[in-house]
């Protein structure tokens, strides 16, 4: 078999790190390993420049109103670069906070509006409640996912803008219309910390296979045994909210 290999961006990774999102990365990195594709993690932080073409897949965590405060910033920067990679076909997955700036912006609670990086159409505001606890999510595929939520940012989607699913636990993107997350082209958001990927195994190798499709074409993925992970997800998927 070819030799692949899978090149990781983890943007702002010392800054947005509070809530455990780090674990997608392990876990993208280590399932691509367990195929034999050469998994890179390059973690980029403020102010470090990077090309467009390099990566296919970028990731970014969440984190409080202070620190997206100031990657909001920075991240603006970056705006042409990112929406450069996403027309080559770069897959992006980013966790409450980076989500949220993946919209047009972010009025917190406290300080002035984030404006963001307008790769989905989306916005969000501060609620009058924090949104805590467990989250069930059904696909149109009919697939699940499970995670926590920690966020008090309400995100509304454009009116052409896929949900990455219905909530069936919890409150998703803002506890009003039953949507959770945004699934655009290749650019997926979700308020689903836990973190993410280990126990929704079957969408962190949907992220793999179309990180790859960038530059190795079309991928298909030998099977693990998922058995452990999947017990998780069916564990989590009968916690109440
Ligand atoms: N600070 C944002 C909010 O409270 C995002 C929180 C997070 O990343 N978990 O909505």
């Amino acid at each position: 078999m070819p030799a692949h290999d899978l090149r990781i961006a983890h943007l702002y990774a010392h800054f947005l790190n509070i809530y455990g999102d780090r674990g997608n990365i392990i876990t993208l990195q280590q399932r691509a390993k367990w195929r034999g594709i050469d998994a890179t993690v390059t973690a980029i932080g403020l102010g470090e420049k990077f090309d467009p073409d390099q990566f296919d897949l970028y990731f970014i965590g969440g984190g409080q109103d202070k620190q997206q405060q100031v990657i909001a910033e920075d991240l603006i920067k970056r705006q042409d670069v990112i929406q450069d990679a996403v027309k080559q076909g770069a897959v992006i997955l980013a966790i409450c906070g980076g989500y949220q700036l993946l919209g047009h912006y972010y009025k917190p609670a406290q300080g002035d509006e984030l404006k963001g990086l307008s790769v989905l159409d989306a916005f969000t505001v501060a609620g009058d409640r924090r949104m805590i606890g467990n989250v069930t999510v059904k696909r149109d595929d009919q697939t699940t996912l499970v995670g926590f939520e920690n966020h008090s940012g309400k995100t509304f989607l454009g009116k052409d803008v896929k949900a990455l699913g219905k909530v069936t636990v919890g409150n998703g993107n803002n506890g009003e219309d039953g949507l959770e997350g945004v699934a655009s082209g290749s650019v997926y958001g979700t308020y689903l910390h836990g973190s993410l990927l280990p126990k929704n195994p079957h969408f962190a190798d949907r992220l793999i296979t179309e990180a790859l499709l960038r530059r190795h074409g079309n991928v298909v993925l030998a099977p693990l045994d998922d058995s452990i992970e999947l017990a998780a997800h069916q564990r989590a998927l009968s916690l109440p909210a």
